[in-house]
């Protein structure tokens, strides 16, 4: 039958620049015969196809649904043309004026192809640490200014020999304007250095056989894509230990590294969704269940679940080449807290006395990125750090009138900024501690607009009027500014990620954030849109000894609740010199604000349970706790907790610390305990919630804040409210700790624009 010819422009939007697309489209139009062109422009990528309307259709989908892996399309716009007459399929060259709207892939592992070339005796690539092709490797890391030329990259010092060009200028070769693209004649090089920076073996081959010998008794700095790792043996207790000494790190659990998923299986549970997380090119790190004592308990001290990833580096699957089990430590280069140290000079600086020995290359980290972290509950993936792999590939908002950047928060920072119909959520900053910290947040909000092509309009920020965020926003004087209150943004940032509108109920268990009412927050079920909330309901307040520094001393929270539940406290801290004083700040309330964190209440519960001792970080009472109830998980009692109805629900916080002094009283194990407590939560959240639908006829829930990363309770009270019939929903896209706030202060601050 004959086919009539139809000629149709095709505009794709979306990451679909250095990402492969323009030889992809050639080679899906080519075979299916039609005619035509495809080209870069400020948008996107423009396609003509002429040809049968059946074989255009059959392109589109393909474009549609299996585009090149780091391609990710936003939108496809088909509109029909009268017949052209084009007589073949050609490729054109870029068309790169006006505004730019094109976005920058993320770091993503290397790919088979490249990893084959790596390891192929006669490829010119062999054993080339810096093998890459368009569809792997670094982009955002390297990436200076747009457009993405190499000019504009970190690549820039290194000019092409004639095979990297012709590959570069090659429409049908992988390597087609990789920016990256390097061999060894013309690209970067590593080398190995002892502690003074002076080089020790520049040759690659020795430099590996060297470091697997080294790494056996030494701690090594190593430049990777995003910054640098510190690694040693994580099977040797001394090694692991002296990392800890020297970094000063008495608890937080470090990651590992592995060769293979193989290997991993034989010592940790993997389930099928962590299984696909650890293979995918963002290579995160994924938090797994141990079941062999493999690695030295220093690792990760007290807990049973360990933060694993698998090489994604050339360099890094070089390392396993001698002895596929072996495992390494591979922890952020940082200095307590703060961000992770990517430059050589920085790095020299800084982890001279941490490090004995570093491998380093010379091409400059343009932007720093920490390994993502990530865990999976009941076959869900969640973000604990949202960082290498994962940023800044877009998040699709509703439609901003003006450029806006959310400041975050000072802990566990991420700062988003949003134009159009595009909000990028930055990589993780961390603590925002430090003048090192906030110099690099500072000079991370400019590269990203600069790259992002934001000019900010309007600055949304923590309403915490100590915060350096705040601070920051309130030096930006000519700008307007938003105030937004600490878990309506944690909410709204569920809210729009799930495109919800209409109100929810907000449920915002956290650690510590500023209320309305000048006080301490963390346990909020709020009534809420992305505009406006209500606090409809929390637990019921404790007093705080020492502030917000009590997260590192959570006994003195744990005297501080059993003296506001009116439970004797004469047998518990008994060994504590400052507890008479404690109890006097406490009972004068002189530097002991008022606080209903549900944070502090694990932590303090911790403490009274004497599961927590010596905490360096936080969390860590809270996740002990944790691990404890783990020992207890088939422990199915619990213990009702009254709910008050005052202005708000007021969930009884004392009556859960007599509920706790009780069992003690009466010998109850303490694992037992520490699940009968979460289970105790768990119910009594479902309970308001049913209170709050009945009263407000909302059926939907959103679920936020740090102590959503306790899995027991993740679980129990995402399926609790699931078997209530709420239609529960959870941040999937960013972390639901702070990482995750800037996207719903974007959120809050659009919806209240004053024009
Ligand atoms: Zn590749
Ligand atoms: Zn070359
Ligand atoms: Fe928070």
């Amino acid at each position: 039958m004959h086919s009539m010819t139809h000629h149709y422009h095709i505009q794709v939007k979306g990451i679909v620049q250095g990402v492969g697309f323009r030889p992809f489209v050639y080679n899906v139009a080519v075979s299916h015969n039609l005619c035509g062109s495809v080209s870069n422009d400020t948008e996107g990528v423009t396609i003509h196809l002429e040809g049968p309307d059946e074989a255009i259709k059959q392109c589109v989908d393909i474009i549609r649904n299996n585009p090149p892996p780091l391609a990710q399309i936003i939108d496809i716009k088909i509109t029909k043309l009268p017949p052209n007459g084009f007589k073949s399929f050609t490729i054109l060259q870029s068309n790169t004026t006006g505004t730019r709207d094109v976005f920058i892939p993320p770091d993503v592992a290397i790919c088979h192809e490249c990893l084959e070339d790596f390891f192929d005796v006669h490829n010119r690539r062999y054993h080339y640490p810096f093998t890459t092709c368009t569809h792997c490797g670094p982009r955002f890391s390297i990436i200076d200014d747009i457009p993405y030329d190499r000019d504009n990259t970190a690549m820039k010092p290194f000019s092409m020999c004639p095979q990297c060009y012709e590959e570069y200028t090659n429409p049908h070769n992988r390597r087609f304007h990789t920016q990256p693209n390097a061999c060894p004649q013309c690209g970067p090089h590593i080398v190995l250095c002892d502690s003074s920076g002076k080089v020790i073996q520049s040759q690659f081959d020795a430099i590996i056989s060297q470091l697997q010998t080294i790494l056996k008794h030494h701690i090594v700095a190593l430049k990777s894509v995003g910054g640098y790792h510190l690694a040693c043996d994580a099977t040797n207790d001394h090694c692991v230990n002296l990392l800890r000494m020297r970094k000063g790190r008495p608890f937080k659990p470090f990651a590992i590294m592995v060769s293979s998923l193989q290997f991993l299986e034989t010592f940790c549970l993997v389930t099928q969704k962590e299984k696909e997380l650890l293979l995918s090119k963002e290579r995160p790190i994924v938090l797994l269940k141990l079941q062999k004592d493999i690695v030295s308990p220093y690792v990760a001290p007290g807990l049973t679940y360990i933060g694993v990833m698998l090489p994604y580096t050339p360099f890094q699957h070089m390392l396993f080449s001698s002895n596929d089990e072996s495992i390494y430590v591979m922890t952020s280069a940082n200095i307590s807290d703060e961000p992770i140290i990517y430059n050589d000079d920085d790095a020299f600086e800084r982890l001279g006395t941490i490090a004995d020995y570093f491998v380093t290359y010379n091409r400059q980290i343009l932007s720093h990125t920490d390994d993502s972290v990530v865990y999976v509950v009941d076959e869900k993936p969640y973000f604990v750090r949202r960082s290498r792999g994962y940023v800044p590939a877009p998040i699709f908002i509703k439609e901003t009138p003006l450029h806006i950047l959310a400041t975050g928060g000072d802990l566990k920072n991420s700062f988003a900024l949003a134009r159009n119909n595009v909000a990028i959520v930055s990589q993780f900053l961390g603590d925002l501690a430090t003048p090192w910290g906030n110099d690099l947040y500072r000079k991370t909000i400019a590269h990203f607009c600069k790259i992002f092509d934001v000019k900010p309009k309007l600055i949304a920020h923590d309403m915490h009027p100590n915060y350096f965020t705040t601070m920051f926003a309130q030096e930006q004087t000519t700008l307007q500014t938003v105030a937004v209150q600490h878990h309506h943004a944690h909410i709204a940032s569920v809210c729009q990620e799930h495109s919800i509108e209409e109100p929810v109920i907000g449920i915002a268990y956290d650690g510590t954030g500023y209320g309305t009412d000048h006080t301490l927050w963390g346990s909020e079920l709020l009534i809420a849109d992305t505009k406006e909330f209500i606090r409809a309901a929390h637990f019921d307040y404790f007093g705080l000894p020492g502030g917000e520094h009590a997260i590192k001393d959570p006994w003195k929270i744990g005297l501080s609740l059993l003296m506001t539940s009116s439970v004797d406290d004469s047998t518990f801290f008994t060994q504590k010199q400052e507890k008479e004083f404690v109890k006097e700040i406490v009972y004068k309330t002189i530097n002991c604000p008022a606080t209903c964190s549900i944070g502090r209440l694990f932590d303090g519960v911790a403490a009274i349970l004497g599961v927590a001792h010596h905490i360096s970080t936080e969390a860590e009472a809270a996740m002990l706790l944790e691990e404890k109830a783990l020992e207890a998980i088939k422990d199915t009692t619990v213990f009702e907790v009254p709910i008050k109805q005052e202005q708000t629900l007021v969930i009884d916080t004392a009556h859960i610390i007599q509920e706790i002094v009780n069992m003690i009283e009466l010998h109850v194990p303490v694992a037992a305990i520490a699940m009968r407590f979460h289970r105790a939560i768990a119910e009594v959240t479902i309970t308001t919630a049913c209170k709050l639908r009945e009263h407000y006829s909302i059926n939907k829930v959103a679920l936020s804040g740090g102590v959503f990363h306790n899995r027991i309770l993740l679980h129990l009270i995402t399926t609790g409210l699931a078997k209530k019939s709420f239609d529960v929903y959870t941040p999937h896209k960013l972390p639901c700790n702070d990482g995750g706030i800037a996207l719903g202060q974007i959120a809050i601050a659009r919806e209240n624009i004053h024009v």
